[in-house]
């Protein structure tokens, strides 16, 4: 991604970790909707147990990235646990690890 702000994760500074060098690799994980989120209907789900959700493609993204440049197309409705997802944060940091060795073992993207 380009443009960390445009890919609509928080304002954490994350040293080596950019959102510019990552294949949003956070927008694979479940993102439940808060009640005050203004998101596009059709863009959402809901679990099993009823939960609203982001809705998601048959590899896992949120169905709000945008394929070809790994950047949010809903920026300024995005989720609040999307404005709240620190770039560079542990939990960022945990699922780039992951991803990351799961890539050089070659074990396909699994859903989060
Ligand atoms: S996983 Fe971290 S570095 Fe990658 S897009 Fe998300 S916030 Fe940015
Ligand atoms: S709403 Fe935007 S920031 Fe949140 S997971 Fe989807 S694409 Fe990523």
């Amino acid at each position: 991604m380009k443009d960390a702000k445009a890919c609509g994760h928080g304002d954490g500074t994350g040293d080596e970790v950019s959102c510019g060098r990552c294949d949003a690799i956070c927008c694979r994980l479940t993102v439940v909707l808060d009640p005050d989120d203004r998101v596009p209907g059709h863009l959402t789900a809901r679990t099993e147990r009823g939960l609203p959700v982001m809705a998601r493609d048959e590899e896992g993204w949120c169905v709000a990235v945008d394929p070809l440049r790994m950047c949010c197309t809903i920026y300024d409705q995005r989720p609040a646990v999307c404005r709240k997802f620190a770039m560079g944060g542990p939990y960022c940091r945990e699922i780039r690890t992951t991803h990351h060795a799961q890539l050089r073992r070659g074990i396909p993207l699994t859903m989060y």
